[in-house]
């Protein structure tokens, strides 16, 4: 309520702004919270002109939004359908985990997680390139996929707890199944590993035994348990 009467607040200098500038202003709001771009949105009807906009969808963060709304409607199911088409990256990648692990319309899957990797989607390379080493004879494009997510700063285990989040109400029912490392060394490369790293990202610098780890991780958490955790 505060933060509405605020924004009517700014109402005479928002007006005398050029329309491209709210629309900038309007998507970093939308950026940084779903409820605020909202208020925004009810404030007036000059705002929430100017922010029925596919870019203000395409910035949005659906942080607030559940995955799976507790009880869909039509508006949600519109306003999702938006940040898809607008290009919104988080919605991409929730919509490709939500068919190929749930839904299991593989080939939807892949389009839209390729889709959110090549607008730099992490999470999205991350489940990619496992679901790639799982099915694909050759490990090249996947290997490739996990390699970004290494050499990124945010690393593996900001993507196991974002698939994590995102799963978490999701009911499986496309398990993948890893292949056998192929790595003679690997007794060698993973006997420190106790559990699922959290802070040691960069102990195993194998890249066989690197991708394994990260393939054995998404396929327990498919199957819900520990299937393959001694794969
Ligand atoms: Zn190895």
């Amino acid at each position: 309520m505060k933060r509405t009467r605020h924004i009517k607040c700014l109402h005479p200098y928002i007006f005398s702004l050029p329309n491209d500038l709210v629309l900038e202003i309007l998507a970093r709001v939308a950026a940084s919270s779903f409820t605020d771009i909202l208020n925004a949105k009810l404030s007036c009807k000059f705002l929430n002109e100017i922010a029925n906009n596919d870019y203000i969808y395409q910035q949005v963060s659906l942080e607030k939004v559940p995955v799976i709304p507790w009880w869909p409607n039509k508006q949600t199911s519109s306003f999702l359908d938006r940040c898809k088409k607008s290009g919104n990256v988080e919605a991409l990648y929730r919509q490709g985990v939500i068919e190929y692990l749930s839904a299991c319309n593989l080939e939807s899957g892949l389009m839209y997680l390729r889709m959110a990797t090549n607008s730099g989607h992490l999470g999205a390379s991350y489940v990619l390139g496992v679901v790639l080493l799982c099915n694909n004879d050759d490990d090249e494009e996947g290997i490739n996929f996990l390699n970004i997510v290494h050499n990124n700063v945010q690393g593996f285990e900001e993507c196991r707890q974002q698939l994590q989040e995102v799963t978490t109400c999701l009911w499986f029912n496309n398990y993948l199944v890893p292949k056998p490392n192929n790595c003679l060394m690997q007794n060698e490369h993973l006997k420190k590993q106790r559990g699922w790293p959290t802070d040691n990202e960069n102990v195993i610098q194998c890249e066989a035994c690197r991708c394994h780890r990260e393939i054995k991780f998404v396929c327990s958490l498919c199957s819900h348990g520990e299937k393959f955790y001694n794969y």
